[in-house]
């Protein structure tokens, strides 16, 4: 959608030079798009100016250089930095680098001592869910964890923790009969140091009988608890209220991290930056599905990318590198900024091979990723294997081209369809499809040629 915005006016202006009038077009188009995806206002106003900025000075510095490719690498990496911390341990004095990247403290848990971490969180955030997950991924780094479900305000909601935690064979803590929250907790993870766990994760509700109490509910669960470390979790699709909202945790609660939950749904989380503006604290996981599995840590680039609609290009392209697929071709087109049909069809088919679509269908930049995730995995699988038979029916010389010869010659279209026994509908958007992708290939390419990194996989 951003990219489209620059690419347009691009167009508009007719070349790749552009003059201030465009530019000033440019940067309105830009800010209504990020507004759209549900970034802070305040901020986009920022960004806006130092976009400005950035231009003036790089322009300076190199009156030839391409705008279009700069304006897209600024845009790139000011919202990267917005997202971006250089992290360091705790007690780890080792912070001489002088790069203008947030410095921030990371939570590191340590083996034979018991870390408590607590979860806050709106009800229905995903906080249950991501506490699970948590400690699966601890549990899998060697470390003993337990589970304490301190949200004795919905009914069924140790059930839920228990169910979880059993799944996953993780010890638990709860009470059907204790009310007080802060008994529950403190209990939970007293038992747990005694039996010296190594990983306590607290859950809390997110809810109170009366609404202005959650936070204080918030500030006796951690003054009881002492945890180590506080996560917020986030809904990616939160919008605007993000920044609120993270206030008010950060001040009861003052949470050290954020987990940005169902980043696998419609939201491109554009609302979280305010959070992490808003409180200074750095996302470091997302939530991608209901399961237990389903969590990543959090990449700011690609984060962005996806924000920007450019896809989940690293996402993708590991996954189609761990399979061992046939992608060399398409590989070195990319990098190339090519993105051809026979591509096109060859990523198709390995997506067939690949499963769960809907998993790899939210990658993907542009119409088809979306296409994909509203459809069920049975209709997701035909519509792909439809595509591929249009794409059976083309022309070696039709394959191998970036789709033009469609446009010029609009019979080939009709011909397409009827020899693939689908409708000419449907082979324009396997053309348009196909052109999504071509836009997002060349952009990253361009981007690498700017001068800039590109986001990472290409
Ligand atoms: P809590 O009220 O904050 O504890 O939220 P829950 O953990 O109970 O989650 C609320 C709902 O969101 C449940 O249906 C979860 O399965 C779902 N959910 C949580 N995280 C994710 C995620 O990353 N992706 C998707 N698709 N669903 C999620
Ligand atoms: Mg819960």
């Amino acid at each position: 959608r951003i990219n489209d915005a620059v690419n347009e006016n691009i167009i508009k202006s007719g070349g790749s030079n552009v003059d201030s009038d465009s530019i000033n077009l440019m940067l309105k188009e830009i800010s209504n798009a990020l507004l759209e995806s549900d970034v802070n206002i305040k901020l986009v106003m920022k960004l806006r100016e130092r976009i400005k900025k950035s231009i003036d000075v790089e322009c300076e510095k190199n009156k030839s250089i391409n705008k279009k490719k700069l304006i897209q690498k600024i845009v790139f990496d000011e919202l990267c930095n917005l997202v971006d911390f250089e992290t360091y341990e705790e007690n780890n004095d080792n912070n001489n680098n002088n790069n203008d990247k947030k410095k921030i403290t990371v939570f590191k848990p340590k083996k034979k001592q018991s870390n408590v971490i607590m979860f806050v969180g709106l009800q229905g955030s995903g906080k249950t869910t991501s506490c699970t997950k948590l400690a699966v991924y601890y549990q899998r780094r060697g470390f003993k964890v337990g589970l304490v479900c301190a949200d004795t305000f919905r009914a069924g909601a140790f059930d839920q923790l228990k169910q979880n935690a059993t799944k996953a064979k993780i010890p638990y803590y709860g009470s059907y009969t204790e009310t007080d929250p802060v008994k529950v907790s403190f209990d939970g993870v007293e038992k747990f140091k005694k039996e010296k766990f190594e990983i306590i994760i607290v859950d809390t509700s997110g809810r109170h009988r009366q609404e202005e109490q959650l936070f204080e509910e918030m500030i006796q669960i951690s003054n009881a608890v002492n945890p180590q470390q506080t996560i917020m979790v986030l809904d990616a699709a939160i919008g605007q209220a993000a920044e609120s909202q993270a206030k008010a945790f950060k001040e009861s609660a003052n949470f050290g991290a954020i987990i940005l939950t169902k980043m696998d749904g419609h939201a491109k989380g554009g609302g979280a930056i305010s959070a992490v503006a808003a409180t200074k604290t750095p996302i470091i996981f997302i939530g991608t599905g209901e399961h237990i599995q389903d969590l990543e840590t959090f990449q700011p680039r690609n984060f962005i990318s996806k924000l920007l609609g450019i896809g989940d290009i690293q996402g993708l392209m590991e996954h189609v590198k761990s399979l061992n697929l046939d992608q060399k071709d398409t590989m070195k087109n990319l990098s190339e900024g090519k993105f051809t049909l026979l591509d096109f069809q060859t990523q198709l088919n390995n997506m067939l091979k690949m499963g769960p679509l809907s998993k790899i269908a939210s990658m993907l930049p542009g119409g088809l990723g979306q296409m994909l995730n509203q459809a069920g995995e049975e209709d997701t699988t035909l519509m792909i294997k439809r595509m591929i038979y249009i794409m059976d029916s083309m022309t070696k010389k039709e394959l191998a081209s970036d789709g033009r010869i469609f446009i010029q010659e609009p019979s080939r279209i009709v011909r397409v369809a009827r020899g693939s026994g689908t409708s000419v509908g449907e082979v324009e958007s396997v053309l348009m499809q196909q052109r999504a992708m071509e836009g997002m290939a060349s952009n990253m390419a361009g981007m690498s040629r700017a001068g800039g990194t590109p986001p990472p996989g290409i």
